[in-house]
């Protein structure tokens, strides 16, 4: 009985060390893009849009050289270089549904704020109808973590979106949620953070007052992470659906060739910083998709096809698969319990969430 007894918890002592000497990340870093179609994505820029002026207003000829190729792969390579040198080669890619590879939204509403609330809680509310509705009563993955041990006060958030604001809950989440057109506020800014926040309130409102251009967003969280070294960081751009809306393709492709960049600048930083280099996942999403032909600018239920999505992951727990090219099917509310489960938690809710997306997480 005793013997046996040892040997249980030998062997319950033994499990935990492999799994923790198995497991190298302790960080994560979660980007979301606003409405950006898997076809943008996977087939590169779109011809029909591209090459005609309904929906273009820049340079034909520029437009041309910087985004059309000879065919899928050096269109898609040309539109989002980081995309496809580094996480293809490093990462995983899910959601090119050419390949059958499907990734879709659970929500039944197909825009915003029901994507990120389904992203961040796990949880597909149908009480979650408007991009108005009022600060989230679901709890976030991103509040969970900051409450267990090692990472209390090591979550942060910086959005182009005002309306995080309410998705995360500011209020009650207990961590810095740095949403539109607000300044950061700290006892201790430096020259760069200052500048940023005056410099924001200088720039056309080309897209209302609710959402401040990516670049003015990623600065900003890039100066907070090199300074505070938060161990889990959300970054949420909106250029590609505000521009998407306004009917612009060429800004739209900009915008989704800018948002790799800064990302494959966001990268390099992490693995030249001891604190983070090979120790952090990176995840990389998006709310919605978005219609086809002239619809391409909307999505809604009522627009086909907005529910279709994809993802990207690439860390030092993330098996170097590329591209995804086997059948499959995957939802956004299976994200929030993976990204727990990237640092070894187990999130779970009040309510039934989905299950972690396991075929990311064998390593
Ligand atoms: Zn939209």
């Amino acid at each position: 009985m005793k013997k046996t007894l040892v040997l249980f918890i030998s062997f319950i002592i033994i499990t935990q060390v492999s799994f923790a000497q198995g497991h190298k990340s302790n960080k994560l870093i979660i980007v979301t893009f606003d409405g950006y179609r898997w076809k943008d994505l996977f087939r590169g820029a779109d011809s029909t849009y591209l090459f005609g002026k309904q929906f273009t207003s820049q340079d034909s000829a520029a437009r041309i050289r910087k985004f059309w190729g000879k065919d899928i792969y050096e269109r898609r390579e040309k539109l989002m270089p980081f995309f496809w040198n580094t996480i293809a080669k490093d990462g995983q890619i899910f959601g090119n549904r050419d390949l059958g590879n499907f990734v879709n939204v659970k929500n039944r509403y197909w825009f915003s704020y029901p994507g990120y609330n389904e992203i961040f809680t796990g949880y597909p509310d149908t009480l979650v109808n408007s991009n108005n509705y009022k600060a989230n009563p679901n709890p976030n993955v991103l509040e969970f973590i900051n409450k267990q041990p090692g990472y209390q006060k090591q979550v942060a958030a910086f959005t182009s979106w005002s309306a995080f604001n309410r998705i995360l809950n500011k209020e009650r989440c207990g961590f810095p949620v740095n949403a539109g057109y607000a300044n950061f506020n700290a006892p201790d800014l430096n020259e760069t953070q200052k500048v940023l926040n005056e410099q924001q309130h200088y720039l056309p409102k080309i897209f209302g007052s609710a959402e401040r251009p990516d670049a003015v967003t990623y600065f900003m969280a890039r100066e907070y992470l090199k300074k505070n070294h938060p161990k889990v960081l959300q970054l949420s751009f909106i250029d590609t659906d505000a521009f998407g809306h306004q009917g612009k393709y060429d800004f739209y492709l900009d915008a989704a060739h800018y948002n790799d960049a800064m990302i494959s600048d966001l990268w390099k930083y992490i693995q030249s910083d001891p604190f983070y280099k090979d120790q952090t996942t990176l995840f990389i999403a998006v709310d919605h998709g978005r219609g086809d032909a002239d619809a391409w600018r909307n999505h809604s239920a009522t627009v086909p096809r907005s529910d279709e999505i994809w993802f990207a992951v690439m860390g030092p727990d993330i098996k170097p698969l590329g591209e995804i090219k086997t059948p499959g099917q995957a939802y956004q509310f299976q994200y929030a319990k993976t990204f727990a489960a990237f640092l070894g938690f187990d999130f779970t809710s009040k309510h039934t969430i989905g299950e972690k997306i396991e075929s990311v997480l064998k390593h």
